[in-house]
């Protein structure tokens, strides 16, 4: 069980953070839906076992598959910058524990996420629909392509960082969308980008912080 008092800690530290970076991220404060968001999941039931009891230190674990959970303070922001509504529908792409897609399930009505690896989609899949989160659908593919039978997207997450925007990307963000990526090679030197689609279809870029995150696999490089 989430202790609430371990929740609030981590909330606290968080938000910290937050108000820490608003200078380089823009985002002075976590709303309040968010943070309610945040406080509902679970994120010890995205771990395997033995890392259970570090569930709720603001830091990235590892999931497995050489892949990792990404920080709080992360996933938090870039929930918040996605400025989600709860009649959208986001593209994620890089399920890995399916722990930033289920809270995005709990903000908005649908959720599509991609996963390259098989055994982290499949496992994914079976916690969110433990967690009750019907709301959120998990494919094994590769997140070059996006997910056209459900484009245009309101909001598209991409939790591996690549060397540039990934075109399919760009088409299937609506007008009006926001699009958060990692750029950057594989070792160091990565920035988190917020890209904004105008009514007209033009892309605008914002660096919003230094970030690690593993590499998005797959697409050209495979
Ligand atoms: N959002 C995740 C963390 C993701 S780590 C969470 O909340 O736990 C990045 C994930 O992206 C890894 O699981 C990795 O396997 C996946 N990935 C890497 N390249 C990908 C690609 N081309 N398409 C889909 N998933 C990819």
């Amino acid at each position: 069980m989430t202790s609430t008092a371990e929740m609030q800690f981590l909330l606290g530290e968080i938000c910290a953070e937050v108000r820490e970076t608003r200078e380089h991220t823009g985002c002075a404060k976590l709303s309040q839906r968010v943070l309610e968001a945040f406080a509902a999941v679970p994120r010890h039931a995205f771990l395997p076992e033995a890392l259970r009891p570090a569930a709720y230190i603001n830091r990235p674990l590892p999931i497995g598959h050489e892949q990792t959970i990404s920080q709080p303070y992360i996933v938090a922001l870039m929930t918040e910058l996605l400025e989600t509504e709860a009649e959208d529908v986001v593209l994620e792409v890089g399920t890995g524990s399916g722990y930033q897609a289920a809270l995005l399930g709990r903000l908005v009505r649908q959720v599509y996420t991609l996963e390259i690896i098989a055994a982290l989609a499949w496992q994914a899949s079976g916690r969110l629909r433990d967690l009750g989160l019907g709301n959120v659908e998990v494919r094994q593919g590769d997140g070059h392509g996006g997910w056209p039978e459900h484009a245009p997207f309101d909001a598209i997450i991409v939790t591996a960082a690549a060397p540039a925007v990934p075109p399919a990307l760009i088409e299937q963000l609506k007008p009006g969308g926001r699009m958060l990526i990692p750029l950057g090679p594989r070792h160091g030197g990565q920035e988190l980008q917020l890209l904004r689609k105008d009514a007209l279809g033009r892309i605008s870029r914002k660096v919003v912080l230094p970030v690690v995150f593993v590499p998005l696999t797959g697409g050209a490089q495979s």
